[in-house]
């Protein structure tokens, strides 16, 4: 072996395992395992899981905040507006620039997978441009996976849809669609069907902002498995989003859910953002606006939680921790149960790598050794801590490291240093 990390607990439950890396890749998980290895690195009985996975996010628009002014209101119209007084302002090395540090970020939290929706709703495609080059540079070390999504409706702004076949041909491998904000339901429909058929034509994936709305009666959804069954898109295609269905009626949804499992179709929730920004023409009371997290999963559907935005237009916070997504998909959806809170760190780790389709992904030998060692011992502990990364491994080697948390006491009759897990 190259590596051994020794003495370690795994997010299923295994506790006091080694895991053996060799040529970049996971060789052998078990208990003392006796190969003779180049190096080792003692575990202290924490978590070792495969990296963060982040199934939603925004990589044009990331670290823009106060550029070019802040967002007062912390609405999303306010957002989008500020958006459209940035996007002519933007440059391809600014972009590049601000990409590469919120990587620099990710890696540090031991993210090492982010699929990101880019802007194709300028004739220039800058954002595209600079983002498939981002995706290039940083590519030892994370990857990164390009929708082509039409910001402001595929049908409704004009040159949109050839824009988004041109960001294709040049490399983005994943279709977006945002049907909500076409002009009329039925525009919206039309425009799942086109997007679906295209992206069926090319052998690719789908991933649509999809009723990232508080009206009931949205049912983009519904048409994007209908056409995910009918064009056998099974497996391939993702419903980001999805807010209306919180306020949907219960009997609809009773026939939904069964729809979207029979199509294959799987959902990312924000929970970060679809708190602050869903619910807010109501009174009180006041709508949560995230979708329905736990039936959805009770249904065997796949849900992951995305982190959307940090630092841009529609979110002044962030910070690339995907624990903190978790910890908050946790309390909007009421997940407190054992096995939810478990499925919340699953929400970030495990389920997103099959929404983005990564090859080699796990804790198990033939794996890429890709690997992020928590100061916790356990998904619920590290979720309840938003546990320090002590060390964040790509293809086995250390790339990341972070000291563990902790703070010095001065207090009489107290310990000098505190410790924030319960030891038995
Ligand atoms: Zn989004």
């Amino acid at each position: 072996m190259d590596l051994i990390v020794r003495n370690v607990n795994l997010p299923d439950g295994r506790a006091g395992v080694d895991v053996g890396i060799r040529d970049g890749r996971i060789a052998a998980v078990q208990a003392h395992l006796t190969a003779p290895a180049g190096e080792e690195i003692d575990g202290g009985g924490n978590l070792l899981t495969a990296p963060f996975v982040d199934a939603h996010f925004h990589m044009d628009a990331t670290l823009s905040y106060g550029l070019p002014r802040v967002n007062r209101s912390g609405t999303l119209l306010e957002g989008i507006a500020l958006w459209g007084e940035l996007k002519p302002r933007l440059t391809q090395e600014a972009l590049v620039e601000r990409a590469l540090r919120y990587c620099d970020w990710a890696v540090a939290k031991g993210l090492l997978a982010i699929r990101s929706h880019v802007d194709v709703c300028d004739a220039r495609l800058l954002a595209v441009e600079a983002l498939l080059h981002v995706k290039q540079r940083v590519a030892p070390y994370l990857d990164l996976q390009l929708v082509a999504f039409p910001q402001d409706g595929v049908l409704r702004s004009a040159g949109a849809l050839d824009n988004l076949r041109r960001a294709l041909d040049m490399g983005v491998e994943v279709v977006g669609g945002i049907p909500h904000f076409e002009r009329t339901m039925t525009e919206g429909a039309e425009s799942v069907r086109l997007l679906c058929e295209l992206a069926a034509g090319r052998g690719l994936r789908v991933d649509m902002h999809c009723d990232e709305t508080d009206d009931p009666l949205s049912r983009h959804i519904e048409t994007l498995s209908f056409h995910t069954q009918r064009l056998g898109l099974h497996g391939r295609v993702n419903g980001s989003h999805l807010t209306s269905m919180h306020s949907m009626d219960n009997y609809y949804v009773s026939k939904l859910l069964p729809l979207m499992r029979e199509a294959g179709v799987s959902a990312v929730a924000n929970p970060l953002i679809n708190i602050t920004i869903q619910g807010r023409h109501d009174t009180y009371p006041k709508r949560r606006g995230m979708t329905r997290v736990p039936e959805l999963l009770a249904a065997g559907i796949p849900v992951a939680f995305g982190h959307d935005c940090v630092m841009d237009p529609w979110y002044s916070l962030g910070s690339g921790d995907m624990l903190e997504v978790a910890h908050m998909g946790l309390h909007v959806a009421q997940m407190t149960g054992q096995e939810a809170m478990r499925a919340c760190f699953d929400a970030v780790t495990r389920v997103p790598a099959g929404i983005l389709g990564l090859e080699g992904y796990g804790v198990a030998p033939g794996c890429h050794a890709d690997l992020v060692l928590l100061d916790a011992r356990d998904p619920v502990e590290a979720i309840r801590l938003r546990a320090a990364r002590l060390l964040v491994l790509r293809r086995g080697k250390v790339i990341a490291r972070s000291a563990p948390a902790q703070a010095r006491l001065s207090l009489p009759g107290r310990p000098a240093q505190v410790d924030f897990r319960l030891v038995p």
